[in-house]
């Protein structure tokens, strides 16, 4: 038993707007009067401190409004939390303007590391208080977003269900249940449009509005400042997305026909795309309650004290992954950084995607652990590189997957896992790109943004066949594409990650221990620097370096015998 706090006993208390503004200004009074590097860096500690604290009330009342978006106290701290955090956004960029300024900056860059200092350059570019109000418009609209999905219910077969427990059916060996499903889903889009439209839209606006407020042209370099890029630029990322449309859309083009084949059909219709044989997808052999046994057994065999964390997770009250009614979609994993602990949330449904989340989100969650105890800057990477520890750590786990798959089926999991990775590329590049199309030209209107996806669909998914699905081919698909909505250009992000970790794949492949021994020391760097150099110290290339996905595409042919 080691002494983690139980989830249940963590004290998150509501920062006192007052009680914060006495903190931060003291703090800040005393950074900017210190004359030596010890006094300086003892103040940052301070900082520090205030910032676990108010990470971990508000990843607390983000997380509570995901377990249950019809609370109305969880909704209502959520509110509180949103309207508060741009208040503590402009006390923190304060402070960092003052360290950025600061005469003892070289020793302190000498004590924490200067990547801090490039991340802080970044946040100071993307605020200042005029935009406060505009942020919490922002984060009001994600919040009608969130639940407009969360309280979707759909009907099929007379059975209701809500968006992720649709997946089960749409991903079904019965072809016309997973027809009905979608149909089922297209009408509920088509149904919402209006709604889903205007959110947008207004969210568009309000982002266009705070770009130019803080005197940029439009969304997308504050985008990329939001996301701290710090080390790459949209140029590096159209090469990237370019290495995708002339490297993995032929081959993806590929495996479309191979799979039509495979499932005896004429033509292959979007429904169709998540099965790959006709007996269906492989399906974990056990329960929600079992599988979390089964990773148990995994993360002890994988060792690097993986098996301890995670038991203390799964005992202690760190895992939500039911699905239920009134649960925010999707997979995350959170932080409570006062206390050191990560949090996985996620909506298991029986399916193999179960797999995939769970095996991700611990990535992420292991890492997130492994670097606790640095500064809150460097708990998390940006989130291409936070990536990397999660999509490396569903192809480091393949050898482990005969635990929850059985017989012949765990090597198909691995098969499809490969697959899916791999045709992932065009539609996140295509996510991507979109985005870029939308924030150049915020007055398009709603029926323009649709062309807009229908454009780069064609490019990057060539083989879409939409049928009767009028939801998609009207060119809504990126509506239920949640980080469209919430966080934009975040998306781009687990395409370069997936470049990695296939890379890990490959490595581990190689020599299983090595890639371990890299893995883990990766975990442990956390976010102390910037993606590429993170990428380069495991020995992996950075995805803007073309050619970097030659190896990985020659050997997945062959894993995948296509010739
Ligand atoms: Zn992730």
């Amino acid at each position: 038993m080691t002494d983690t706090i139980r989830f249940e006993d963590i004290q998150a208390n509501e920062p006192d707007t007052d009680a914060l503004a006495s903190a931060y200004d003291a703090l800040l009074a005393e950074v900017t009067a210190a004359t030596d590097a010890d006094a300086a860096a003892a103040l940052v500690d301070r900082w520090d401190g205030l910032r676990r604290e108010w990470s971990t009330w508000s990843a607390m009342a983000g997380l509570r409004f995901r377990q249950d978006t019809t609370d109305a106290e969880a909704k209502a701290t959520r509110e509180r939390a949103d309207a508060l955090a741009p208040v503590v956004k402009e006390h923190n960029t304060r402070v960092k303007l003052a360290l950025l300024e600061h005469p003892l900056r070289p020793q302190l860059e000498e004590r924490i590391g200067a990547h801090a200092f490039s991340l802080w350059e970044a946040d100071v570019a993307a605020f200042k208080p005029e935009i406060a109000d505009l942020l919490v418009k922002e984060s009001a609209l994600d919040s009608e977003y969130v639940s407009l999905l969360s309280d979707a219910r759909v009907s099929v077969r007379g059975e209701e269900y809500n968006l992720s427990e649709l997946g089960k059916l749409t991903t079904s060996a019965d072809r016309e249940l997973r027809h009905e499903a979608n149909l089922a889903r297209s009408q509920w889009v088509l149904e919402s449009a209006g709604e889903l439209d205007r959110i947008y839209d207004e969210l568009v606006k309000t982002r266009h509005e705070m770009a130019t407020t803080l005197g940029y042209e439009n969304y997308i370099e504050l985008g990329y400042k939001l996301m701290q890029r710090v080390d790459y630029d949209q140029a590096d990322v159209e090469s990237w997305r370019q290495e995708v449309l002339e490297l993995v859309v032929p081959l993806a083009t590929e495996l479309h026909a191979r799979q039509r084949e495979v499932l005896g059909l004429e033509t292959l219709y979007a429904w169709d795309e998540p099965v790959h044989s006709l007996e269906g997808n492989p399906a974990p052999a056990g329960d929600h309650d079992w599988m979390v046994e089964r990773a148990i057994e995994m993360f002890d065999d994988l060792g690097h004290g993986m098996g301890e964390f995670f038991r203390d997770m799964a005992t202690k009250g760190y895992i939500d992954l039911k699905a239920r009614q009134g649960k925010a979609g999707g997979g995350f994993c959170t932080s409570f950084p006062s206390v050191g602990m990560p949090y996985v949330f996620a909506n298991f449904n029986g399916t193999k995607g179960d797999v995939i989340v769970f095996t991700h989100e611990m990535g992420h969650a292991f890492q997130n652990f492994s670097a606790s105890d640095k500064i809150v800057d460097y708990q998390w990477p940006t989130y291409e590189a936070a990536e990397i520890h999660s999509m490396s750590l569903e192809f480091l786990t393949w050898p482990q997957m005969d635990r929850f798959f059985e017989g012949s089926e765990a090597e198909r999991y691995r098969q499809i896992h490969l697959i899916e990775g791999l045709l992932f590329l065009p539609y996140g590049v295509a996510v991507d790109h979109f985005q870029h199309l939308v924030y150049a030209r915020p007055e398009a209107t709603p029926a323009e943004r649709l062309e807009m996806w229908r454009e780069v669909e064609a490019l990057y998914m060539p083989w879409r066949n939409w049928g009767d699905l009028d939801f998609g081919a009207q060119g809504r698909r990126w509506q239920l594409q949640g980080h469209i909505f919430s966080v934009p250009f975040y998306y781009i992000d687990y395409t370069l990650a997936q470049s990695v970790a296939l890379q890990f794949w490959l490595k581990a492949e190689a020599d299983f221990d090595g890639a371990m021994n890299d893995y883990v020391a990766l975990c442990k760097r956390g976010g102390e620097s910037s993606f590429q150099e993170l990428v380069r110290s495991a020995g992996l290339m950075p995805p803007f370096q073309r050619g970097c996905l030659s190896d990985v595409i020659t050997r997945s042919r062959d894993a995948l015998e296509l010739d």
